[in-house]
């Protein structure tokens, strides 16, 4: 099978196409036929180093799409042919503090779908049973990918960063994540108002249904002040989340869904925390998270906006995302 690897940290260039053996699953374990995979910014990270314990060579990729193509021993709620969807949260082990109090995204030795794992940069890809998720025939494989990260942490977050019934959410940053969270929340009933660098950013959050875009600057900092009940920062930027901090009312939580932020700036206090103002950032997500969120899609009709490119230009569509490109999700779609 095709893969697209990890072997460079030059910038465009830090995929090389390899062949390898399709991976015969073990117990508990399902093989993949790969349609679609998503692009998300963890996956930037990864190929950037920003994160630790990188596996040379790994395949990035964890908003994979397909069918499955093999089952191990011992699989049986899944068989050849289902639709599936693989996800970040590759595998937990099911006996730590967190595995036992709900909050398995937390575990001490989890495993990460292109991370730790070989994930979807790829023809096929292996799944744990207890991990994969059923997909609904009723979206394309393309349009259903970015659910599968970009859409399920951010449910996590803003599940966690819930602002009162009809209150006001602020969503900082407005890609692949942000772009379907916005759906989520004003799908039940919240006012969104959404910050963002780019103007066909602005305009899409508009058409999704914000209420209020602002373009980032002096401006829109002075009018935000005190203006949100909750926050969610998807921005990659350490500088947004004492501005976000800022934007929220008395009371008020910031959530920062990131897996890597660059520096955050000094804090004041007084500014930014009194007056019982929380900040919190949120870790992958649960299996729970995961299920949620799929049933809340289906129900909102959440979609994602794609633009989708041949898992051959992987390293093109990074570069794309690194430099604000993208518009939505991208989603590279695999043959
Ligand atoms: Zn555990
Ligand atoms: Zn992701």
């Amino acid at each position: 099978m095709k893969v697209m690897a990890h072997r460079r940290r030059t910038e465009g260039d830090w995929l090389v196409e390899e062949e390898r053996d399709i991976p015969g699953p073990g117990r508990g374990e399902v093989l993949v036929r790969i349609e679609a995979c998503g692009v998300c910014r963890t996956d930037l990270h990864i190929v950037e180093g920003d994160l630790p314990d990188m596996v040379p060579g790994i395949v990035p990729g964890h908003e994979v799409v397909g069918a499955v193509e093999q089952v191990g021993k011992g699989v049986s709620h899944f068989a050849r042919g289902d639709r599936a969807g693989i996800m970040w949260l590759h595998g937990t082990c099911g006996r730590c503090q967190y595995c036992l109090s709900g909050r398995e995204n937390l575990c001490r030795s989890k495993e990460f779908t292109g991370y730790t794992v070989d994930g979807g940069y790829a023809q096929f890809a292996l799944a744990r049973e207890g991990f994969l998720l059923p997909i609904s025939h009723s979206m394309g494989a393309v349009e259903a990918a970015p659910l599968l990260c970009s859409g399920i942490i951010g449910y996590r977050a803003l599940k966690m960063a819930m602002p009162p019934p009809g209150g006001r959410l602020g969503i900082f940053g407005f890609g692949g994540s942000a772009h379907l969270t916005l759906q989520a929340a004003s799908g039940i009933g919240l006012d969104v108002g959404v910050v963002s660098r780019g103007d066909a950013h602005l305009d899409l959050a508009k058409r999704l249904g914000a209420s209020e875009v602002w373009k980032s600057g002096p401006k829109a900092w002075k009018e935000l002040a005190g203006r949100f009940d909750t926050a969610i920062v998807f921005a990659p930027a350490g500088e947004v989340v004492s501005l976000a901090l800022e934007s929220v009312k008395p009371g008020g939580r910031v959530a920062v869904p990131a897996v890597h932020l660059d520096r955050v700036p000094e804090m004041s206090y007084r500014e930014h925390l009194f007056r019982e103002k929380s900040l919190f950032s949120v870790e992958a997500n649960t299996r729970a998270d995961a299920h949620e969120f799929l049933a809340l899609a289906s129900r909102l009709g959440i979609r994602s906006e794609t633009e989708s490119i041949p898992l051959a230009q992987a390293n093109e569509g990074l570069r794309r995302l690194k430099h604000g490109k993208v518009n939505g999700a991208e989603v590279l779609t695999v043959t």
